[in-house]
């Protein structure tokens, strides 16, 4: 059986995403079944170049040198994945509402804008992907199955289900209405298996906001009755994905 070639491109991020990939541990001997790795800055120098069946790609745009590798990188690949939240929703150096010559002053000082930054967005902003795996870092289980299944032919499954379900279905305790924290289950996407509720605490929506019939409206009026101030709640909101509209 012919490998695929697989590329995984890093933007700027912190790098948990990239390093995530290497967490699958003996399961990446799985991977390697299939898949020859010829880009992989986190794990190798090698740096083939030229075709791949499938591309990864990190980060958040947020200099010229993310938006021309971007470019190569869905140029070059035949099916391109935006994996974690940085890359599907901006994550958190996409929060700060400031202006970027702003932020890069209140940083840099005078020297202006050195690094040709731009401000940070998600890949989703400028290319089309063939499938988004959100998530600050994004489950790892998820990333394995659908690598496996992109191997096979299949196109992967994603969640459409906000993360309640799932703490319901792992009867946990609801830490929203039993203990009043802001938890934003029933607006984040799922995918996670609720692994926050269970340590006991709130989701704070590292997922994204779940497509489609997701209500911030009833999620906002529930958390300003528990006493949570307006401010305190719309930056929660964009906390993850201030580029949703
Ligand atoms: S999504 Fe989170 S873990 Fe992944 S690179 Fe961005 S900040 Fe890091
Ligand atoms: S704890 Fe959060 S995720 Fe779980 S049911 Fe309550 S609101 Fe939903
Ligand atoms: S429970 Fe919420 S914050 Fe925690 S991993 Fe899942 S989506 Fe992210």
């Amino acid at each position: 059986m012919m490998k695929k070639k697989l590329a995984i491109f890093e933007l700027t991020d912190c790098g948990g995403c990239a390093l995530n990939i290497l967490f699958l541990y003996e399961r990446l001997f799985d991977l390697l079944e299939f898949y020859e790795i010829g880009e992989f800055h986190m794990a190798s120098s090698a740096h083939e170049g030229g075709h791949y069946d499938v591309g990864i790609v990190t980060g958040t745009v947020s200099s010229h040198r993310d938006l021309e590798l971007l470019k190569e990188a869905r140029n070059r690949s035949d099916y391109l994945m935006a994996l974690g939240t940085c890359a599907t929703h901006g994550c958190l150096q996409a929060s700060v509402e400031m202006p970027l010559k702003e932020k890069l002053k209140a940083i840099y000082g005078n020297e202006g804008n050195p690094m040709r930054a731009l401000e940070p967005k998600p890949v989703v902003e400028y290319v089309a992907v063939d499938l988004a795996i959100p998530g600050c870092p994004y489950d790892k289980n998820e990333l394995f199955q659908a690598l496996m299944d992109i191997a096979k032919g299949i196109e992967p499954t994603t969640p459409d289900y906000p993360v309640c379900i799932e703490c319901k279905l792992n009867e946990y305790e609801c830490v929203l209405v039993k203990k009043g924290l802001p938890c934003l289950g029933p607006i984040t996407l799922g995918g996670c298996n609720a692994v926050c509720i269970r340590s006991g605490l709130g989701c704070i929506g590292c997922r994204g906001p779940l497509p489609g019939e997701v209500n911030p409206a009833g999620e906002f009026e529930i958390l300003r009755e528990l006493g949570y101030g307006e401010d305190y709640i719309v930056r929660k909101f964009k906390t993850f994905a201030r580029w949703e509209p």
